[in-house]
């Protein structure tokens, strides 16, 4: 039986960086993001991964029944593969997402079941600074932030000396209307694992490893 954990948090909350450490420190561990299953799906070139490429090449966003097949196939493959514990990061988004997961997880009783969402708290001030303040290096892709984490020569890498970048979507208004979008799609969601009483909160203020060993905790409880 494999638990399937959704993780919810803004973008910057540090849920990328979450679920690679937990996959190396616990064993049996899959994470899946949206963007990891849809690559997967492509490449498998069969009907559904064919129907998806032809949607991302054209520039759409794939529907919620599409989404909702390739998350049905990426569970299938982890309960295959024996993996106790499945993260979730990108999906369900919406309300109508995470009820559509709970049907194809009913489905899936005897293998898969779902145990909680672990949602990311953190304060919108200091995710606006990890995000606005990042330099990232084309050439070594070291990842320095003018709050955090600066170069020791303003807009040049530390590793390699080449000239320090921005990205387009990291300025502050950006990204602050990306959180607006964020906060309207998923306090619904939010609101639905609160109701069914499975929501958890972490705190993405702390450290990487503090944090790491409060999600720990959480999967532990099952
Ligand atoms: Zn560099």
């Amino acid at each position: 039986m494999s638990l399937v954990y959704v993780l919810l948090g803004p973008p910057g909350c540090g849920k990328g960086t979450q679920t690679a450490m937990l996959k190396t420190k616990l064993s049996s561990v899959a994470s899946i993001s949206t963007g990891d299953m849809l690559r997967a799906s492509i490449s498998k070139g069969d009907n559904l991964g064919l129907k998806i490429k032809s949607v991302v090449e054209s520039g759409h966003l794939v529907s919620d029944d599409l989404m909702l097949n390739v998350v049905r196939q990426s569970i299938e493959e982890a309960v295959n593969n024996q993996l106790s514990v499945i993260l979730l990061d990108g999906y369900p988004r919406t309300l109508v997402q995470g009820q559509q997961m709970d049907s194809i997880l009913s489905d899936m009783k005897d293998k898969a079941s779902f145990a909680g969402a672990i949602n990311f708290g953190i304060n919108h001030e200091i995710l606006i600074k990890r995000l606005s303040g990042r330099w990232i290096c084309k050439n070594c892709g070291a990842i320095f932030n003018e709050y955090y984490k600066a170069p020791i020569k303003e807009g040049v890498c530390d590793i390699c000396s080449s000239p320090l970048f921005k990205r387009k979507d990291d300025n502050a208004d950006v990204v602050e209307s990306r959180l607006k979008v964020y906060e309207e799609n998923t306090f619904p969601l939010i609101k639905f694992y609160q109701d069914k009483n499975c929501l958890y909160s972490v705190d993405a203020e702390k450290s990487e490893e503090d944090l790491a060993q409060d999600i720990i905790n959480i999967l532990k409880k099952r």
